[in-house]
């Protein structure tokens, strides 16, 4: 029965595994990441699927997409991303993860060498969960300290920069993910183009909330906002 359930169909995991590549394929286009820098998962059956590791995304195939389970086990010949571990580890602590991105975009890279957050610079870094987009400490890539710094970073949110190193993000699903990914280097190159000029100004705590608190229902049409609401 496996087939027909939720947890996905074999159609489901080849469309899937195209979905991974698309995205790789967009973060290109879109200028958020190059060469073999950067990886894509997205949470299936009882696991994920991952892109390979060191392939260049115009030359990886929805064939070579990685099938890993929950107990870091993979399926097949085909090595996954050396960052498995942190994809592990997010789907593991996180239901909300649906999907990740991880990518060396410019600006959130150029912050993250800095060891800078992203302060309350603009409303919208609430996108990301909280009311700052933190940087994870520096670890060696591929590494299981890499993980356990992500995955504190992380809390609360569902971005982060990562020292000397990119950016993170989850979400419900790939397209989500990518969406997400796109808004925090939006905001890491705003707040690099304000701090040649001087440090911006920050919006308090309280506002922030109160913009976390209205992101809850925002662009929600009123049939889609949960319970209640109708
Ligand atoms: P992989 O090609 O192994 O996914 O590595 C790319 C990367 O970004 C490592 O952090
Ligand atoms: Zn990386």
């Amino acid at each position: 029965m496996k087939e027909d359930s939720m947890s996905g169909s074999v159609a489901n995991r080849k469309e899937l595994c195209q979905e991974v590549v698309d995205t790789c394929l967009r973060m290109n286009t879109l200028g958020i990441n190059q060469g073999t820098s950067g990886n894509v998962s997205v949470r299936w059956g009882d696991g994920f699927l991952i892109t390979p590791s060191g392939v260049p995304y115009e030359e990886t195939s929805a064939e070579q997409i990685v099938e890993m389970g929950m107990d870091g086990e993979r399926k097949g010949d085909i090595l996954p991303s050396s960052e498995w571990r942190f994809h592990l580890d997010v789907y593991r602590a996180r239901p909300d993860a649906g999907a990740i991105v991880h990518t060396h975009s410019p600006f959130c890279t150029t912050l993250a060498c800095l060891h800078r957050e992203i302060p309350p610079f603009h409303y919208m870094v609430a996108v990301a969960g909280g009311r700052t987009i933190r940087c994870a400490e520096y670890a060696t890539f591929g590494t299981q300290a890499l993980a356990d710094n992500i995955l504190k970073a992380l809390e609360g949110r569902k971005a982060c920069l990562i020292a000397n190193h990119g950016m993170i993000c989850l979400h419900e699903n790939l397209k989500k993910a990518l969406a997400l990914a796109v808004e925090v280097e939006t905001l890491a190159a705003q707040y690099w183009r304000a701090l040649t000029l001087e440090e911006p100004k920050r919006l308090s705590d309280a506002e922030m909330d109160l913009i976390l608190e209205k992101f809850k229902t925002y662009g929600k049409q009123p049939g889609l906002v949960e319970s209640g609401h109708h």
